[in-house]
């Protein structure tokens, strides 16, 4: 889970993509009861806890959270700086409102508002230049599974989300791996196939940053509960977990976390 073969070391990441759920008042709520349940259970400080609320709520949820080791997290940012673009918020003002991550190239974005991994990656340099740490997901339809193009799509994919960052900041980059065909439809890849994709990651990573691939943390998500949870974060190169549908529920996503926390 979350050592390599060269032994460095990365520390867990389990992040919630609550997409377009959550009103600002009923994510302040949710913040509080998940911050009860975590502290309920046994110490799951070993990992990272995101929260990416929808836009509107991630002020109410940076003060409900103030205090608390979550981190808060964006689920989409514009690539420009600043200016005449109607609907959309910038990194800095997301810097502003106490955002340390920002998912980039969710399929979501990929395939129902056009998004390409070049504008992805334009977004995570963006994100980088205000100090915002991106998620950058990638991943391949059931189409393309089937054809046997796994392999090329989420290699071509990496490579083209990751142009724009420069080699030194690969530290603060979490890759993503999230199979299409398993987000939000209950069926997860067994952890031995996200593991295979996982070490192609890993090796793309490597190919693209060099060492410093070694230190990227790679999340699975795909219908990710807490029933499946432990098997995947066994795997070597599973180093977290992007929850969509199952982070809705607070002590759904805190179980989740302890899981994480507890190692192989
Ligand atoms: C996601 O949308 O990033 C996701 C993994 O969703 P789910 O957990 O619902 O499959």
């Amino acid at each position: 889970m979350s050592a390599t073969s060269d032994t460095t070391p990365r520390r867990p990441i389990v992040a919630a993509n609550w997409k377009m759920n959550l009103t600002p008042s009923e994510a302040a709520r949710y913040v509080e009861t998940f911050v009860a349940r975590l502290e309920d259970g046994p110490a799951a400080e070993a990992v990272e806890v995101v929260l990416a609320p929808a836009m509107a709520a991630l002020d109410r949820v940076a003060q409900a959270a103030e205090g608390t080791r979550i981190a808060l997290a964006a689920q989409n940012v514009s690539p420009e700086p600043s200016g005449a673009f109607t609907g959309e918020v910038s990194a800095a003002m997301l810097a502003d409102l106490g955002c340390r991550y920002g998912i980039v190239g969710h399929s979501e974005r990929r395939a129902l508002f056009g998004e390409a991994s070049e504008l992805v990656s334009r977004k995570a340099a963006a994100l980088l230049g205000a100090g915002i740490r991106p998620i950058v997901c990638v991943g391949e339809t059931l189409a393309e599974r089937e054809a046997g193009r796994t392999d090329a799509v989420v290699g071509e994919q990496l490579d083209a989300s990751l142009a724009d960052v420069p080699p030194d900041r690969a530290g603060d980059v979490v890759l993503a791996y999230e199979p299409v065909w398993a987000i939000g439809t209950g069926e997860t890849a067994t952890p031995e196939l996200a593991q295979t994709v996982h070490q192609l990651v890993r090796e793309r990573l490597r190919a693209h940053f060099g060492d410093a691939g070694d230190g990227v943390r790679i999340q699975y998500g795909g219908s990710v509960k807490p029933e499946n949870t432990a098997l995947l974060m066994a795997e070597r190169d599973i180093d977290g977990a992007l929850v969509g549908g199952a982070s809705l529920d607070p002590e759904s996503f805190a179980s989740i976390v302890r899981l994480a926390a507890a190692g192989p």
